[in-house]
C-alpha cells in the first residue's frame, strides 16, 4: 500500500483536518491544528506531505521519526500538532487495513467505556452553579470551570473571592458525587497561584489545571508542594521530553493533547512514562471529532487514563459545532457521561467528506482572545 495524496480542510469554527489516501483506496483522517494558528500548521503538514507521498502508511513509527526529526529542527506546537494530524491519519489507516479499531492495535481494551467532563463555562458563580448542575442533570460525572477574566500578577483578595465562590457554588450545585476541575489556564503567577490553591482546597477540585504557564514548568513543583490539591498541566507540553519536569515535579495529572503533542504515537510514550511516576492522563481536547476519536483511542488502550475532555456536545447533538462532519454521531453517544468502547476501523468514526469540502470552503480565521489589564498591559489568556 502505498500513500498517494494529502489534502488539509480548514474547518469552522477553528479547526484543521488532513486527509491522507492510498492507492488501495483506504483513507485516513488527522486533525492537525494549533488554534489559532491553523493556517501555519497546514502549511507545515504541507511541507511534510512531500516525504510521505508513495511511502507505505503502516510503517508509522518510523514516518514518525523522519517526520518529527528529519527536517533537523525539531519540537514545538507548530510541528508537532502538524506531525500529530498525520499522524492519527496514518493510524486511522493501519485500523482501517487491519479491520480494527486503533486501541486493538494498541494492545488491546483496558476499559469498557471512557469517561468525559464538560464546561460549565459562565460569568458569575450563579451562571456556573446552573450550567454545571443542566450538565450534571444530563450524565456528566464531572466538569470544568475556566479562569475569570485577565488575572493579575498578585490579583486582589477581592478577585480571589470571585474565582473561589464561583467554584464554591458549583461544587455546592453538583454535591460530592461529581467532580469539578478547574483550569487556571496559565493566567495565574506562580505566588497567586498558591494562595488561590490553599482557599479551593476544602473544596476537593479533581485537579486544577495549569497553575502556571508552561515556561516556568521547572517551577510547577511550587505549586505542587502548596497544596494536596493534584496538580494538572501539559496542553502546551509536546514531547516527553516537555513533559519529564512536570513529572519529576510531582503533578498528578498530565494532559498532552493528541493533535499538539505528536499524535497518538508519541501520546502512548507519554502515557508510559507518566505511569512511572503515578500520573494519570487528563488528555486536552477542545478541538474536533478527529482529534477526540484520537483521545478515546488512547483513552480504551492506556492502564493511567482519569477522563477525558471534550467539547462537541456530546450530551446533546447539535448543541455544539463538529458533529455535523461525522456520517453517523453513534459512537460519541453519551452514556451516563461515558462514550463506550469505539468498535469501528480505524479511528472508529466515519467523516462526512461532502460536509466537510462544502464548510471548508469558507475556511476559519479564528485567532486567540487578547487580553489586557486594567493599565493597558498585555494579559495572558
Ligand atoms: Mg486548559
Amino acid at each position: 500500500m502505498r500513500i498517494v495524496s494529502i489534502e488539509s480542510f480548514l474547518l469552522p469554527p477553528r479547526w484543521l483536518l488532513v486527509k491522507i489516501s492510498t492507492d488501495e483506496g483506504i483513507e485516513g483522517w488527522g486533525e492537525p491544528v494549533v488554534e489559532g494558528r491553523a493556517e501555519t500548521v497546514r502549511a507545515a503538514v504541507g511541507e511534510l506531505a512531500d516525504y510521505l507521498i508513495g511511502q507505505d502508511p503502516l510503517r508509522i513509527t518510523d514516518h514518525w521519526q523522519v517526520l518529527s526529526k528529519g527536517g533537523f529542527y525539531r519540537g514545538g506546537a507548530v510541528l508537532a500538532s502538524a506531525v500529530a494530524g498525520l499522524d492519527q491519519a496514518l493510524w486511522d489507516i493501519a485500523g482501517k487495513h487491519r479491520g480494527a479499531p486503533v486501541h486493538e492495535l494498541l494492545g488491546g481494551a483496558v476499559r469498557d467505556r471512557v469517561r468525559t467532563y464538560a464546561h460549565a463555562g459562565g460569568e458569575s458563580a450563579e451562571e456556573s452553579a446552573d450550567n454545571a448542575k443542566r450538565l450534571v442533570e444530563a450524565g456528566y460525572g464531572a466538569v470544568k470551570l475556566g479562569p475569570l477574566g485577565a488575572t493579575g500578577f498578585l490579583d486582589t483578595p477581592r478577585h480571589l473571592d470571585l474565582e473561589v465562590g464561583r467554584v464554591a457554588a458549583v461544587r455546592e450545585a453538583i454535591g460530592d458525587t461529581h467532580d469539578l476541575a478547574l483550569d487556571l489556564h496559565g493566567r495565574y503567577s506562580l505566588p497567586h497561584a498558591r494562595r488561590l490553591l490553599r482557599e479551593v482546597e476544602p473544596l476537593r477540585p479533581l485537579f486544577v489545571e495549569e497553575p502556571v504557564l508552561p515556561e516556568y514548568t521547572g517551577l510547577i513543583g511550587e505549586a505542587v508542594r502548596a497544596t494536596t490539591v493534584p496538580i494538572a498541566t501539559g496542553e502546551r507540553l509536546y514531547s516527553r521530553t516537555d513533559f519529564l519536569p512536570a513529572l519529576t515535579a510531582g503533578i498528578a495529572v498530565a494532559q498532552p493533547d493528541l493533535s499538539h503533542a505528536g499524535g497518538i504515537t508519541e501520546c502512548l510514550r507519554i502515557a508510559a512514562l507518566a505511569e512511572t511516576f503515578d500520573v494519570a492522563l487528563a488528555p486536552h481536547c477542545p478541538l474536533g471529532p478527529v482529534a477526540l476519536a484520537a483521545c478515546l483511542q488512547l483513552a480504551l488502550a492506556i492502564p493511567n487514563f482519569l477522563i477525558q475532555e471534550q467539547v462537541l456536545g456530546l450530551h446533546a447533538p447539535g448543541s455544539a459545532p463538529g458533529l455535523e462532519y461525522l456520517v453517523d454521531t453513534s459512537p460519541f453517544a453519551l452514556r451516563d457521561g461515558c462514550v463506550e468502547r469505539l468498535t469501528g476501523p480505524g479511528l472508529g468514526i466515519t467523516i462526512d467528506e461532502a460536509a466537510v469540502r462544502r464548510c471548508s470552503a469558507g475556511g476559519h480565521r479564528f485567532r486567540s482572545p487578547v487580553l489586557r489589564h486594567p493599565d493597558g498591559s498585555f494579559a495572558e489568556w
